[in-house]
């Protein structure tokens, strides 16, 4: 086991870790620019490490820094949380090169998932069902054309690079196409120093369903069900349920085990996500994150397996704590993303908050490194917090989620709770009838 982690990240997500740390007896650095001075991971944590000014590239993606703690600290091990380097392929490749494990898969798999054409060539090798689009780049109108009229209107055009919903571009029929091709790519060039573009069948209605997986690195793999992500606003997801409304036992483990299996084909080591668009009865392969995803704890909730544990535990050569057979789904888990944002323009609202009071009792987890009195810094995302509440089944779940949602206090700046106020007494949220588009449609009906 790692005698000491370096937690590479900020905010609620730094926190997790150093819980999950301390509960596994393992010292904890932390680093962190300097408008985090304050911030309660630093706190926590054992040690800490000023690494930079407040812009990220200067501190949270300042890879010599990073390294340098490590070094300074005597830490074995990094856990990079979601966002900043937890998908940088070369940043993994430099902590083995230095001797640090870096907790999550090889800079390879890294490498391959992020780069969506190769990802997409990897999962259908791996027998996962994938969205039907062409088999590689397309830069030529005319094959394009040919490609799209083969698979039907509308289709979607998408950048190889692509992250964050950026560089993609509908195109309903022939007329649309040439324009559509030729903005993917000027957009994916600027974007991403990549204009390799991709072209798949757009699909008009489906919910966003994504499959946790965890490798062993050995040729083993479990899947930990799936998590609905349906509910999202500019391709960012707002709030996180598992089960899927959507899906029964058998769907579960038909794909579940297809994901299993695939990662452990691939000998994929630590935490995954293998993201899908699922429309009419099928699954159509997005995706794979390659790190902890920010909605994990639904996850957490209805099978009980802590997922910063079993990440530590894989990366540190101790295999998986648990075989699929002994993986148990139990009640039903809803995740909210609270952001310092206004509820109606999502404009972020950083400031300081005076006053901050978090809801208790049965079935109600908050992860938050906020507190009364935090200034909230501008130079990150807006997420403060994420309120997460467990039931028996479905309904007892959204009860219990309506009676947080009242106790929850943040004064002093603008937040998301008002939205999920409103949500959670909406009669298709309460039926579990919505899909990708449902939010942006409510959000532009109520204006
Ligand atoms: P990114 O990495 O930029 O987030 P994804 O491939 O994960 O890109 O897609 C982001 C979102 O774009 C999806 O959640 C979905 O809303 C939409 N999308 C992507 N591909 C398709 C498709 N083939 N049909 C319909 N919507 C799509």
């Amino acid at each position: 086991m790692f005698q000491k982690i370096l937690i590479a990240n900020r905010g609620e997500i730094a926190l997790r870790i150093l819980r999950a740390a301390k509960e596994l007896g393992i010292q904890t650095v932390v680093v962190h620019s300097t408008a985090d001075a304050d911030a309660m991971h630093v706190r926590l944590a054992d040690e800490s490490v000023c690494i930079g000014p407040p812009p990220s590239r200067e501190s949270y993606l300042n890879i010599h820094q990073i390294v340098a703690a490590c070094e300074i600290t005597g830490a074995d091990a990094v856990h990079p949380g979601y966002g900043f380097l937890s998908e940088n392929a070369k940043f993994a490749d430099i902590l083995a090169a230095h001797n640090i494990t870096f907790i999550g898969p090889s800079g390879d798999h890294i490498r391959i998932m992020g780069d969506k054409i190769e990802a997409k060539r990897t999962a259908k090798r791996l027998g996962i069902p994938c969205v039907p689009g062409s088999d590689g780049a397309v830069s030529d109108p005319k094959e394009a054309k040919r490609i799209a009229a083969e698979i039907g209107y509308p289709v979607i055009i998408k950048a190889a690079a692509g992250g964050g919903g950026r560089g993609m571009k509908v195109a309903r029929n022939e007329d649309d196409l040439e324009v559509a091709l030729a903005t993917a790519r000027k957009e994916a060039g600027a974007a991403f120093g990549d204009d390799a573009v991709y072209i798949e069948k757009y699909l008009e209605k489906p919910r966003h369903i994504e499959i946790q997986v965890f490798g062993d690195g050995a040729g083993k793999g479990i899947h930990l069900g799936e998590r609905d992500c349906s509910l999202q606003r500019r391709h960012q997801k707002v709030w996180e349920e598992a089960n899927s409304p959507a899906l029964n036992a058998e769907e579960r483990a038909r794909i579940g085990k297809i994901c299993a299996d695939a990662v452990a084909g691939l000998g994929y080591s630590g935490a995954g996500t293998i993201e899908f668009l699922y429309e009419n009865g099928e699954f159509y392969f997005i995706e794979m994150n390659t790190r902890l995803q920010v909605e994990h704890p639904v996850t957490e909730a209805i099978t009980g397996i802590d997922l910063v544990h079993e990440q530590i535990r894989v990366a540190s050569g101790g295999g998986l704590s648990t075989a699929q057979e002994n993986v148990r789904f139990r009640g039903h888990a809803i995740e909210c993303r609270i952001n310092a944002e206004d509820p109606r323009t999502f404009m972020p609202s950083p400031g300081t908050i005076t006053h901050f009071h978090t809801p208790g009792g049965l079935g109600i987890r908050v992860d938050s490194g906020v507190y009364s009195g935090y200034r909230i810094p501008p130079y990150y995302d807006s997420l403060i917090g994420k309120l997460i509440v467990h039931g028996r089944n479905r309904v007892e779940c959204m009860m219990r989620l309506r009676r947080a949602l009242d106790e929850f206090v943040v004064d002093g700046i603008k937040t998301t709770l008002p939205l999920f106020r409103e949500l959670v007494g909406n009669s298709d949220i309460a039926n579990g009838d919505y899909d990708i588009h449902w939010l942006e449609k409510h959000l532009a009906e109520a204006e």
